[in-house]
């Protein structure tokens, strides 16, 4: 069965995983609207439609500023237990309704503490939250497991805290961890107490690197850092040349690193031109361990279903393609071996049956 007869609501069911999305950057729009009436926080728009379409146009338009802007909203109503709590919840509902069986979110707890929650409270919240959705999402017959990965901000001062955050509540739901913010000007190296720590306590983690920042950001994330995953990853494609790989493009697929892509995102960032052009679909076909993923939901105005069906339509992806990168997500998950195995065999594969 070719895949690009796949219609919409296939698509929407075929099991998925996603490694890289923001819990910041994933709220509804109604709930954002909500909850800043809540807490008098002031919005560009009351309603939801108009707010969700200018989250994407303000990420489309190019410019840093509006784009940065976008995430203030989103954490303005995410600074109380109640926020806190209703985000987490409605997060995981939300990839449990996109098809998704497995997700790491991702966010940085030291954005979250402005109406004077501490880190680990921030960490104790979304974690409630998360369980909360976690049943009602099994109750509802659709499972889907959620791991979180503590995110450090590269530009300020916590990311030592945020890793002793992800060592300390290793057994509480937390997998792994990562840096955000700004790549250009801050090199992964800034924060090797940090990886050494999280090495030491064998504590997996990712890495942003190779989205605003090229070849040596990358090599610091792998080879300076000790990443197992790296986030985007996309500029990994300057070591290739007319299919030949270099050193540090070959130790990436031989070590069987997963690329965490992120279509939608990327043309917001100017990351990449196309979806046809995506470097998602060569370094794939030069055997990758390439992972497809949504970044940020809302703010890109996408969910694993649209970005599935934008590749099939636009890059010529079979359902094939579409079980590789599901299969290599799982693979290269922060979660213990025979679970990784359990999930490929009894949820991943059978989903794909029907249309293989
Ligand atoms: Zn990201």
């Amino acid at each position: 069965m070719s895949s690009t007869r796949i219609d919409a609501e296939t698509l929407r069911r075929l099991p998925k995983a996603v490694l890289h999305d923001h819990l910041d950057g994933g709220l509804r729009p109604a709930t954002v609207v909500e909850l800043a009436e809540a807490v008098g926080h002031t919005l560009p728009t009351t309603d939801p439609d108009e707010l969700a379409a200018w989250y994407v146009e303000a990420a489309n338009s190019g410019d840093l500023v509006r784009y940065i802007a976008t995430f203030e909203h989103t954490l303005a109503v995410m600074q109380t237990r109640e926020g806190l709590l209703r985000t987490a919840e409605e997060y995981v509902l939300d990839l449990a309704a996109d098809g998704v069986v497995y997700g790491e979110v991702r966010y940085a707890p030291e954005l979250n503490t402005r109406g004077g929650l501490t880190m680990r409270e921030v960490v104790e919240t979304v974690q409630e939250g998360l369980a909360a959705g976690m049943a009602k999402a099994a109750a509802a017959g659709t499972p889907v497991r959620v791991g979180t990965l503590l995110c450090g901000m590269r530009m300020f001062d916590r990311v030592r805290e945020a890793a002793d955050l992800a060592v300390a509540f290793r057994d509480a739901g937390v997998v792994g961890f990562d840096i955000a913010g700004a790549e250009d000007g801050f090199p992964p190296a800034d924060h090797l107490d940090a990886f050494a720590r999280l090495r030491r306590e064998s504590v997996p983690f990712t890495i942003h690197a190779g989205e605003a920042h090229g070849l040596p950001s990358i090599h610091q994330a792998v080879q300076v850092c000790g990443a197992q995953r790296i986030g985007h990853g996309v500029r990994i494609t300057e070591d290739i040349v007319e299919g030949k790989l270099g050193r540090l493009a070959g130790w990436v697929r031989d070590r069987r690193i997963a690329l965490e892509m992120c279509p939608t995102s990327n043309l917001q960032t100017g990351a990449a031109t196309s979806i046809a052009e995506h470097p998602i679909t060569a370094l794939k076909d030069l055997g990758f361990r390439v992972t497809l993923n949504t970044d940020n939901r809302l703010v890109s105005g996408t969910t694993m279903t649209r970005e599935m069906s934008l590749l099939v339509e636009q890059a010529g992806w079979t359902a094939e393609d579409l079980r590789t990168v599901t299969v290599n997500a799982v693979k290269s998950a922060f979660l213990p071996f025979d679970e990784r195995n359990a999930l490929i065999q009894d949820v991943v594969l059978p989903g794909y049956a029907s249309v293989l």
